[in-house]
């Protein structure tokens, strides 16, 4: 099975993260160089417990 849906992530998947990865327009917003400040707050803190699907 392929979860492919930007807005409906699987158990255990942040539900930033999934549509970060999957919504390609959400980072189409962003200038080439310029990075992610919702995945880089992820990335350094790790996801918000709240944020996790169950
Ligand atoms: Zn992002
Ligand atoms: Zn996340």
């Amino acid at each position: 099975m392929f979860w492919t849906d930007p807005y409906d992530p699987p158990p255990g998947e942040c539900v930033q993260c999934w549509a970060h990865a999957y919504d390609k327009s959400i980072h189409a917003q962003l200038a080439p160089d310029e990075d992610c400040a919702d995945c880089l707050d992820h990335l350094d803190f790790d996801c918000p417990e709240e944020m996790i699907v169950y």
